[in-house]
């Protein structure tokens, strides 16, 4: 991007970046340039400044990166979803009613967890398990009696009988048989402890989504039984008088499902199933529709994978309406419609900040004004090309160059050049590509060889954090994220850039971001400024990144803060939660640190008797090293 006198604004950085479309009216910048977020969406009159927060965390002694949560935007979301489903039951007449599940494994934080439960009981709001683990979790943390505890996943003995247990305790538990195996023995576990159980069955649609997690649904899902084996379920049940127990309905089409039509399908052939349930006379109740509401990444409101082509208010008019228009055919009562909704609910809550340590960038070097006397003839080549170049012969230079660029490179590796020369070749070689690009930039329309041309020049922004940590999305599936400057939204972003994190793996980058018009390969970036920091924020980062993120280059969890915006615009600190230390690190990969300690010292030892170094200078590499073992795992200025 160059530098252009037009005065910049920050409407141009608002519709630069997509902030109105992918912030859900979350975010927004101020007059002077300041990412802001506001917990009532569309209402800045309260909100705070990103900046401002990320001063006071410095204040309290925590260092970049770290992963920020806005406490009050995931009582928003809690709110939105419920009171959506609340006015699509009213408008309709729908005689059922709505409970929410959050699945504990979108973000199994305790501190998540507490939150959801804490801001969703005035609505009931209940958990979903997939493991003991996370049933465990979810004993603990839920309280209300009122609220639905869902157990999906494969259960073993043990996760049955805690779930019998929470029935006991008078928690709504429901057992969904996900394997035909599973019902056997849960009935010969309820008969041991003599607690009716309430069952469920998870069906096989056919229905299917297109989606990066696609594969959830469909004939050939993993879990869940198909028809037949749901009609040997019941034949057992009855057998065992126990059909009165299944009372729950499940399906899971997949996550960030982007076509609000391929939810309506799913829907329509769930309620069918239902009814022939109702026909063979369960003891239904439930619906259970899973997950798979989406989240608008990118902004674009289109069914691209990284969007969604529907509002919330959209998605539960058109379930609740899905479900009445098939079941009032048979007159059969509305069921209470449960949704395992996660992605929704905490994506927005949490974003990653980060510093930009430093920048590279491809710049031509200078050439001389003629070629030296007795220069190869390949190179003379380039440097003609490069100086015949013009906006109508841009395709045929950018192949003649590629052509004697090999050339260059194969006398050198023949020794027909010298290493000087090749230098000067390269010189020719980058110096004709930017004017290429230069000329790109004005052509109506990019030969397909040139797309990739601004790519291959634009800067590389080295940033303070671990793909492989914070957004493992993006790199195992390629998944989108807004990623932003926070500040400095008042100047004019003079730069495109790539980001590279500090793990050095060629797959710690980020390439792709989003864009109006589909995917762009770099993002406009501001020019690093001496002695001041460049602060940006990947986004809508709260489900699924905090504990599928591993530990590559021994990079481990970010400092987490949490803040709650009061009504008047302040903001508390209610949460901190200090990242890992290198010795917590090494501790994960099996390390016995105090063992480690106890060698080094014994080498710096050896060094002392070989006269390396001094005894005070022994000192000194101990305690550096002991400071290490106690220190963050990032990047500390
Ligand atoms: N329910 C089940 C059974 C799931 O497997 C998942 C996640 O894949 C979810 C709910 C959550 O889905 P989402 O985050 O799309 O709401």
């Amino acid at each position: 991007m160059t530098p252009t006198l037009e005065r910049w604004t920050t409407e141009r950085s608002t519709e630069l970046y997509g902030v109105r479309e992918w912030g859900a009216g979350f975010f927004g910048i101020s007059q002077s340039g300041e990412l802001q977020v506001t917990p009532e969406p569309g209402n800045f009159t309260n909100a705070v400044s990103i900046p401002e927060i990320i001063e006071g965390i410095q204040e309290r002694g925590l260092d970049m990166p770290v992963l920020l949560r806005i406490e009050n935007i995931l009582g928003t979301q809690i709110s939105l979803l419920n009171n959506s489903f609340q006015s699509a039951i009213d408008s309709l007449n729908y005689r059922g009613s709505y409970l929410g599940a959050y699945p504990i494994k979108v973000n199994q934080q305790q501190q998540v967890v507490e939150a959801v439960t804490r801001h969703g009981k005035k609505y009931h709001h209940g958990l979903e398990a997939g493991s003991k683990a996370e049933l465990i979790a979810a004993m603990g943390m839920l309280r209300d009696p009122e609220a639905v505890l869902v157990c999906n996943g494969y259960k073993d003995e043990e996760y049955i009988d805690l779930g019998l247990h929470a029935t006991q305790l008078g928690f709504k538990c429901v057992l969904v048989v996900e394997m035909p195996g599973e019902l056997p023995l849960i009935i010969e576990r309820s008969r041991a402890l003599g607690v009716e159980p309430i069952l469920g069955v998870r069906v096989k649609l056919s229905a299917q989504a297109n989606g990066l997690w696609a594969e959830s649904g469909g004939d050939r899902s993993i879990f869940g039984l198909n028809a037949a084996q749901i009609i040997e379920a019941i034949d057992t049940l009855k057998a065992e008088e126990m059909l009165g127990s299944l009372q729950l309905l499940h399906y899971h089409l997949g996550s960030q499902i982007p076509n609000i039509r391929e939810i309506r399908n799913a829907v329509a052939e769930a309620a069918r199933v239902y009814a022939g349930l109702v026909a063979e006379g369960a003891g239904m109740r439930y619906l259970d529709l899973g997950g798979g509401l989406a989240v608008d990444y990118d902004g674009t409101q289109t069914n691209f994978m990284s969007s969604r082509n529907y509002s919330v208010d959209e998605y539960s008019v058109d379930v609740v309406e899905g479900v009445m228009t098939v079941l009032d055919e048979q007159n059969i009562d509305h069921p209470i419609i449960i949704t395992e909704s996660g992605r929704a609910l905490v994506a927005y809550y949490s974003m990653l900040l980060f510093n930009v340590l430093d920048t590279a960038r491809f710049e031509p070097e200078t050439l001389p004004e003629t070629l030296p006397e007795g220069t190869s003839i390949h190179i003379q080549h380039l440097y003609d090309t490069l100086e015949a170049l013009n906006l109508r012969n841009v395709q045929e230079s950018f192949n003649d160059i590629l052509y004697y660029r090999d050339q260059v490179r194969q006398a050198f590796s023949q020794g027909k050049l010298s290493f000087r020369e090749r230098a000067l070749g390269d010189s020719v070689f980058w110096e004709t590509i930017f004017r290429i690009a230069r000329f790109a930039k004005d052509m109506p329309s990019l030969p397909h060889e040139l797309e990739g041309i601004t790519q291959a020049l634009s800067d590389i922004y080295y940033c303070n954090f671990s793909v492989f940590q914070s957004l493992p999305d993006s790199w195992a599936i390629g998944q989108l994220f807004p990623i932003m400057p926070v500040h400095r939204l008042n100047e004019t972003p003079t730069r495109e850039g790539l980001l590279a994190d500090i793990t050095c793996d060629c797959d710690g980058k980020i390439d792709r971001f989003i864009d109006s018009q589909g995917v762009k390969r770099t993002m406009p970036l501001h020019e690093l400024k001496d002695s001041e920091e460049y602060y940006l924020g990947a986004f809508l980062v709260g489900a699924y990144q905090e504990t599928l993120g591993d530990l590559h280059n021994l990079l481990g969890d970010t400092n987490i803060v949490t803040v709650r915006i009061r009504d008047n615009g302040e903001f508390v600190f209610v949460g901190e939660l200090e990242g890992d230390t290198v010795e917590d690190i090494l501790s994960y990969v099996e390390y016995d640190t105090k063992a480690l300690l106890r060698r080094f010292r014994k080498t710096a030892e050896t060094a002392v008797q070989h006269g390396q170094i001094t005894p005070i200078q022994r000192r000194d590499i101990l305690q550096a090293y002991k400071n290490g073992l106690q220190g963050y795992t990032y990047f500390e200025r």
